[in-house]
């Protein structure tokens, strides 16, 4: 079956075409990553398959659901999840209330206020047994009365990891997880996602090849907006083009750091 389908999407800022007529077919249970140089619209695609950013062209399905109009919490309840580049968690409060607050959050949708109180009160037991069971599969089972200032950086990402993984997705859109994490922290990181298929599809967006080749079956390269190479991380690896993009990024950063 088909996770997530894109049929021609295109989206532009200003002329600038950030996502260029990209056609993407995710199977099941299927690891993707999406890799390419900086600004080549990984980012962008993420945010038109969520709808955070309307799309100029083309179609989204998810699931063989066709979602290209459908608001953002629409393809939430389709068991999308993602996390983003940069956190957004409440940092006053413990693990335990994020994962709390994002749980509730999701069945609030689906029921009154009051009756969603209800429920709260005599689930509550089982809520905080699942959402341990939650915090214990990301690392953080001895920290869920810890509040977030008090985590380390890599401990943000694993209860965001957490937080999205509360609302039981089928697929699931990561955005640089592994972005300004320790050594050690990559290695938790890298097993982590190996450890969610394949209940659940992963399309993984990370500018170190490495990271992506490790735990995708499947590699995209997206530059300046469209799909340029599509295959195994040992396809991927010995195409000629992905090859001198890669090179050239690198000495125009190299350049700019000198
Ligand atoms: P990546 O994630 O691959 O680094 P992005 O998707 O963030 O790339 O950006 C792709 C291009 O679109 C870049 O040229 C970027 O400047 C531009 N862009 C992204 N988001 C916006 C926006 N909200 N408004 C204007 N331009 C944007
Ligand atoms: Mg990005």
């Amino acid at each position: 079956m088909q996770a997530l389908v894109l049929k021609n999407v295109s989206k532009s800022f200003g002329g600038i075409d950030a996502v260029s007529k990209v056609d993407l077919t995710v199977m099941t249970g299927e690891s993707r990553a999406l890799i390419g140089p900086n600004g080549a619209g990984k980012s962008t695609l993420f945010n038109l398959v969520t709808g955070e950013i309307p799309l100029d062209e083309g179609r989204i399905l998810l699931f063989g659901k066709d979602l290209t109009r459908e608001p953002v919490q629409k393809r939430i309840a389709s068991q999308l999840g993602r996390t983003y580049q940069i956190s957004n968690l409440f940092t006053q409060l413990t693990v335990q209330e994020n994962l709390f607050l994002a749980s509730w959050q999701t069945r609030r949708k689906k029921a009154s206020l009051v009756a969603t109180l209800f429920r709260s009160w005599r689930k509550f037991d089982n809520q905080r047994r699942y959402l341990a069971k939650i915090a214990h599969r990301v690392g953080l089972a001895d920290k869920l009365d810890t509040t977030v200032d008090e985590l380390s950086h890599g401990e943000n990402r694993q209860l965001e990891l957490g937080i999205t993984l509360a609302h039981r997705p089928r697929i699931l859109l990561l955005d640089e997880p592994m972005a300004g994490l320790s050594a050690a922290e990559r290695i938790f990181m890298t097993e982590l996602i190996m450890s969610l298929k394949p209940e659940i599809t992963v399309v993984i967006i990370d500018h170190d090849i490495d990271v992506a080749f490790s735990i995708a079956d499947q590699v995209s390269v997206l530059h300046h907006g469209a799909i340029i190479a599509e295959g195994s991380p040992e396809q991927i690896e010995k195409n000629r083009e992905v090859q001198q993009i890669y090179t050239l990024s690198r000495q125009s950063k190299d350049s700019d750091h000198a």
